[in-house]
């Protein structure tokens, strides 16, 4: 998985096309992403006792890791995920400016 929590991204398709947000959450075995206040689902949730109303959840849906690009936060261009290695370490970098990705 290339993406990890924290990156920020753009979303490549959907409604949310174009749109910028966090990373919330990474689901490798699925190879999803959750990403902050986009793809969201309203759920709506039944009163369950008598004079409760019922309420109107919104919650993200993950959306494949596919779906969305890396922002890098050093040149702020849209970018792809490139590695370098330094020493026994694999460092994310960008590949437009090659700094590295926190
Ligand atoms: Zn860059």
């Amino acid at each position: 998985m290339k993406l990890l929590k924290g990156d920020n991204v753009v979303m490549l398709g959907g409604k949310d096309r174009g749109k910028k947000a966090k990373i919330l959450l990474v689901l490798p075995e699925t190879g999803k992403v959750v990403v902050e206040g986009l793809n969201m689902i309203k759920r709506h949730t039944k009163a369950r006792k008598q004079g409760q109303s019922g309420q109107i959840l919104n919650k993200e849906r993950a959306v494949s890791a596919a779906s969305v690009a890396i922002i890098c936060k050093a040149c702020g261009k849209v970018t792809r995920v490139g590695y370098e290695i330094n020493g026994d370490t694999k460092i994310r970098i960008c590949k437009k400016c090659k700094s590295a990705l926190q």
